[in-house]
Order: structure tokens, then C-alpha cells, then sequence
């Protein structure tokens, strides 16, 4: 059975629901992955998080959720004393979401440090691990190249690697973002950016131009990104289905990842994959939050 890695940050969420009460769940980018890979997969896989928790009773819960969703658990480092981060989303006057983040003590910060102490042992036998620009910008410098050290070791030994730079300004500046994210690039296989964050990181304008710079850095197989409007596969162009209802966008790019990859495992082409995970994109942006619940799945 293959053994697939997600290497990230998974937070509490708690979501703005009816008569000022929110709703507690569990969100993150490379979790929001990691479940819909999960439940898309039709060749069984270990999918699991690479990830540190603390031993708090959030944390603790946490795991249980990552259990429900079939996931493993074996490489969740439990750290005693530290806490999981947390994120709300409040809903303004106009409707319109904000974010607000408890993440600068988050356990999941010292995840490298773990990594290291265990000496790699959590990457042995991986057949795939993808990261994101979250994942790094949550880190120190210092642990960034530690972490990108072990990924190119991973990736030279025969593993594949996806990335998704997921740019969020609010965590790191630009030029910082610009150079580590490159960074990144230059240890994966498959890259899976939205066009928006190529313009306003590196200027380039339009879907090619994105793949000249990834094709330059390495990148085998690309998918870019463009919301609503299309996808650009390998250098081909794919029109995407507008949904009937948008109720939130949350996790519309990690859903995508999510359906794409397990659409590739399964043995699909990247243009059949694409639009697997087109398909569940547009469905999960049908459902409030980042996570279709179970009973709603099937
Ligand atoms: P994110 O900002 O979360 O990365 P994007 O806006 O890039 O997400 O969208 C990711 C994918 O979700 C798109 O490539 C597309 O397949 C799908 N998607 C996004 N918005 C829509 C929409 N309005 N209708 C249908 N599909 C959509």
C-alpha cells in the first residue's frame, strides 16, 4: 500500500453560525487535502498528516478527527504542554468572511524541530508527500532549509512531490514569500499554484508564463489555477463549470488538490484528473466551511 504524506499545519476552526454561537471544526490546508484524497481515493492508500499537536484536550480531539477520516496518525507528533492553532471566521455587516488567527504558538510551528530529532525517520517508505507555503510559513528560516534539505533527500530517493504555495500574505512579506516559495518549486514534481498569487508574486500575467517559470525550476506536471474561470493543465486549457451556488469558498483550491491527486494515483491522466478535481472543487464550495461532513458525503 502506498504511503502518502501531508506536511502541514492543522487548526481549530470556529465558524460564525446562526444567533452569534460559532461552530467548532477542524481546518487546514494540507488536512483539507489530505480528507478529500481520502475519501476520493479508489486504490487504498495510507494517506496521514505530518504534522505536531499538543496534548491539550483540542488536540486530542483533533486526532479523533483525523481517525474518523481514516487517516494516519502515526507521524502526529504529540508535544506536552503546547496547543493546536485556532482560526474564526466572523461574517461582517456586507457578508462578507473574515479571518481572524491564533496561530503563533501553535505546536505545529515545531515540527521541524521533531522531524529532526527523529532524524527523518516519519519520510522512510513515503511514495508521496505534499507541502505548501503554509507549511513553510509557519516556520523559521533556519527550519525551512532544514525541511527543504529533507525533501530534495526524500524526492532523489524516488518519491513524488507536490507542492502548493497557497500564498497568504497575512503570514509572511512578499519578497520573503517570493524566495522561499521558489524555493519550494525546486524540490517538487507537481506544482499546483492558482494563477493569482504567480501575478502578484513574480509578476507573470498569464497561465504560460507561470509554466515557463515552474518548467525552469524543474516542475514536471502543473496545474494552474484561475477560480471560477479555468484550469491550465500541462499546457493545455480546461473551462471549468461554473457552480449553480456559491456558499463558500473555503478549501476550493485544497479540495481540488485533494480530487486531483487521487484521481492520479488511481492511474487517470492529469487532464482526467483535472477535472475529478474540478468536480469536487465546485461541490465543496456548495457546503459551508472547508469540509463536506461525512453524512453529507455519500
Ligand atoms: P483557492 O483560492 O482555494 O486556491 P481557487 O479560487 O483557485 O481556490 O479555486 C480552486 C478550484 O475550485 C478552481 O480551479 C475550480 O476548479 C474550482 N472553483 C472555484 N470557484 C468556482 C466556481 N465559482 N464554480 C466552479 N468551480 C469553481
Amino acid at each position: 500500500m502506498k504511503k502518502l504524506l501531508m506536511l502541514g499545519e492543522c487548526m481549530v476552526e470556529m465558524a460564525a453560525a446562526e444567533g452569534g454561537l460559532y461552530r467548532q471544526g477542524f481546518a487546514g490546508d494540507v488536512y483539507n487535502t489530505a480528507v478529500y484524497l481520502k475519501r476520493s481515493l479508489k486504490t487504498p492508500a495510507q494517506v496521514g498528516l505530518l504534522t505536531a499537536v499538543g496534548d491539550d484536550a483540542m488536540s486530542e480531539a483533533m486526532l479523533a478527527r483525523f481517525r474518523a477520516e481514516g487517516l494516519d496518525n502515526r507521524h502526529c507528533y504529540q508535544l506536552a504542554g503546547a496547543m493546536p492553532g485556532l482560526y474564526l471566521i466572523e461574517v461582517d455587516e456586507n457578508g462578507e468572511r473574515n479571518f481572524l488567527y491564533w496561530r503563533s504558538q501553535a505546536a505545529a510551528r515545531q515540527l521541524v524541530r521533531c522531524i529532526e530529532e527523529d532524524n527523518g525517520a516519519a519520510f522512510s517508505g513515503t511514495d508521496l508527500l505534499l507541502f505548501s507555503g503554509i507549511s513553510l510559513a509557519i516556520l523559521s528560516a533556519e527550519h525551512r532549509a532544514l525541511l527543504l534539505g529533507r525533501l530534495k533527500a526524500l524526492r532523489a530517493q524516488g518519491a513524488t512531490l507536490v507542492f502548493d504555495p497557497n500564498y497568504r500574505a497575512k503570514l509572511w512579506g512578499k519578497e520573503e514569500a517570493a524566495h522561499w516559495l521558489a524555493q519550494a518549486y525546486g524540490c517538487a514534481d507537481i506544482a499546483l499554484p492558482g494563477l493569482e498569487e504567480h501575478q502578484l508574486l513574480w509578476g507573470q500575467q498569464s497561465p504560460e508564463q507561470a509554466a515557463d517559470f515552474l518548467t525552469g525550476l524543474g516542475v514536471k506536471e502543473l496545474v494552474i489555477k484561475q477560480g471560477p474561470e479555468r484550469l491550465f493543465v500541462n499546457g493545455q486549457y480546461l473551462a471549468v463549470t461554473p457552480a449553480e451556488q456559491v456558499v463558500d469558498t473555503t478549501a476550493a483550491g485544497d479540495s481540488f488538490n485533494g480530487g486531483y491527486l487521487a484521481a492520479r494515483l488511481d492511474g487517470q491522466s492529469p487532464l482526467e484528473a483535472a477535472k475529478l478535481g474540478a468536480a469536487l472543487a465546485r461541490r465543496v464550495i456548495g457546503y459551508r466551511g472547508a469540509i463536506i461532513e461525512q453524512s453529507q458525503w455519500a
